[in-house]
């Protein structure tokens, strides 16, 4: 735990590798603000993970401490990769698992974007 009590960023997680090209991924784009790839074990017929580029442990970091050119522009690849996708007509989800307790496993903040087919109800 850091000085103010929430776990820090730690640059050897799994997608900070990728990042950093040492581990491959199937990517679906990328620009200076986030990268997009599918999601190694998809949960549906589109699953893709957009991340941004800096170094953000969950949403909360994110929200509170990336510049806002950063989060707009992160923002704004995951709408773009959505339409690039085709998923705009039917419709697709956006989730973000924050912390422990909602089961995030990797700890740099990423988007799950869910599509292809009618999506079950949200239950928590
Ligand atoms: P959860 O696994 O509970 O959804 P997260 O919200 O932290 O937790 O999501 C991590 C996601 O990253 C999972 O959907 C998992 O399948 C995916 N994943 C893990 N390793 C890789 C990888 N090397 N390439 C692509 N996706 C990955």
């Amino acid at each position: 735990m850091s000085v103010s009590g929430k776990p820090p960023y730690d640059p050897g997680n799994i997608f900070a590798r990728i990042l950093r090209g040492e581990i491959p991924c199937k990517k679906v784009s990328e620009d200076e603000h986030a990268l997009a790839f599918h999601d190694i074990a998809p949960q549906a017929p589109v699953h893709v993970l957009v991340i941004p580029k800096g170094p953000y442990v969950s949403a909360a970091d994110f929200h509170a401490e990336a510049p806002a050119e950063a989060i707009a522009g992160f923002w704004r690849a995951v709408g773009r990769v959505a339409r690039e996708l085709g998923l705009e007509e039917h419709g697709y989800r956006l989730l973000s698992n924050m912390g422990e307790d909602a089961g995030q496993e990797v700890g740099h903040f990423h988007v799950h974007l869910f599509g292809g087919r009618r999506l079950g109800r949200m239950v928590p």
